[in-house]
């Protein structure tokens, strides 16, 4: 193999390069009259795949579960139940509680949903626990324009 250029004899491996447009197989001192070509290798370009990680990112925030104190269901009778285990009518039970006798009742018939204040006082003086923690997953920035993306079908199956 002789080099394009100069006309030597190439011992080792040759340089190819371009020189004015024309692709030259050369010697290493040859070389540096023209610019190498590069050889193309699988290294991963920085430039692209930044966008998508900046949208995973926000995809993940979009969703996340949160752990949320719930009311149980039957809250009603539970209270009742234990109201009765006391031994404490509904309004020895308000008086405990400095509510009105009205307010219980209403709560043991489910009629209303206790407020935390009245809530925590009730599980504090008849020892049970109404809440339960649910958990949830909030899609609160999601909105009817956005395309699914695979992130969302997976945690939609999970469900
Ligand atoms: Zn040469």
């Amino acid at each position: 193999m002789q080099c394009e250029i100069c006309g030597i004899e190439i011992r080792g491996r040759s340089q190819r390069i371009t020189l004015e447009g024309t692709t030259l197989e050369v010697c290493n001192k040859c070389a540096q009259l023209g610019r190498p070509i590069k050889i193309w290798t699988p290294t991963p370009q920085k430039a692209s795949p930044a966008g998508k990680a900046v949208y995973n990112k926000r995809t993940r925030r979009d969703v996340f579960d949160t752990l949320e104190e719930e009311l149980v269901t039957g809250y009603d009778s539970i209270i009742r139940e234990a109201r009765e285990r006391q031994g404490l009518t509904i309004e020895e039970l308000a008086a405990k509680i400095n509510e009105k006798a009205s307010l219980v009742r209403k709560i043991e018939r489910g009629n209303i949903h206790p407020e935390d204040s009245v809530r925590k006082k009730l599980e504090h003086t008849l020892q049970i626990k109404l809440t339960e923690e649910v958990a949830k997953e909030e899609y609160t920035e999601r909105t009817a324009g956005k395309t699914t993306t695979l992130g969302d079908i997976a945690i939609i199956k999970r469900r």
